[in-house]
């Protein structure tokens, strides 16, 4: 299995591996920094650097490895250094945690979990099963900003899952895959919010920048979807 050195270290943005096995621009890592897509954040892109630099325009999960593609091919077996577009992944770091806030501000008052979303650079979407109109969802991104102003400090642990399990409500998740593992990692948010998650979340909540709310969007009595995009921090 690829070692995922972005579950312990969110802000690592350049590091040394093992290029471990090649196919055409397939490549894969012994460790790696880079984000694969998963959990409705988008993959990282960057550059691996060897007898030339590697652009990386692709990460994802497969068969517990973590794959990256790049523009070329040409990789050799043996030691490489890489590094991370850090101005794409640090606005998804900040789109995280936005959206963690702001989905435990809806679950606090509606009892409603995402039930689907994606997270951008310039944007994110979330739905939600519920009937709430575009002015609740404003007051609620005025709440998720005064979250925000209390500076909370973001942490992470790895928990066993029979102790995750005891924490109850951390079982909420972004997205609905629910992770088939022995030890969850889990995520914090100050006492405001924990669940189970394996993104990467800026290290406080007013790195985050504010929400605005850009669009809402009625699909059905019961079915609501909104997108917000975050001012500067
Ligand atoms: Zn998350």
């Amino acid at each position: 299995m690829t070692k995922a050195l972005y579950l312990d270290d969110a802000y690592l943005k350049e590091f040394d591996s093992n290029v471990t096995k090649v196919e055409g621009t397939s490549v894969w890592l012994d460790e790696t920094a880079f984000y694969p897509t998963s959990g409705g954040q988008p993959h990282d892109t960057g550059i691996i650097k060897a007898d030339k630099d590697y652009k990386v325009i692709e990460v994802r999960k497969q068969d517990g490895e973590i794959l990256h593609t790049v523009d070329a091919e040409g990789l050799q077996l043996g030691p490489v250094s890489c590094v991370i577009d850090w101005e794409r992944r640090y606005k998804l770091m900040r789109m995280h945690t936005s959206a963690h806030v702001l989905s435990q501000i809806i679950f606090n008052a509606t009892d409603a979990l995402c039930s689907g979303n994606e997270l951008g650079v310039e944007k994110s979407r979330m739905d939600f099963s519920v009937p709430i109109t575009k002015e609740q969802f404003l007051g609620f991104v005025e709440e998720a900003n005064k979250i925000i102003d209390q500076d909370l400090p973001i942490s992470w642990k790895f928990v066993p899952k029979e102790e995750a399990i005891k924490m109850g409500e951390a079982f909420r998740l972004m997205g609905k895959s629910h992770p088939d593992l022995d030890v969850l990692r889990m995520v914090s948010i100050g006492d405001f919010d924990i669940q189970a998650d394996g993104g990467t979340h800026v290290k406080s909540t007013k790195l985050v920048g504010h929400l605005q709310l850009l669009k809402f969007e009625n699909k059905g009595s019961k079915r609501k979807r909104i997108y917000w995009e975050l001012t500067q921090a």
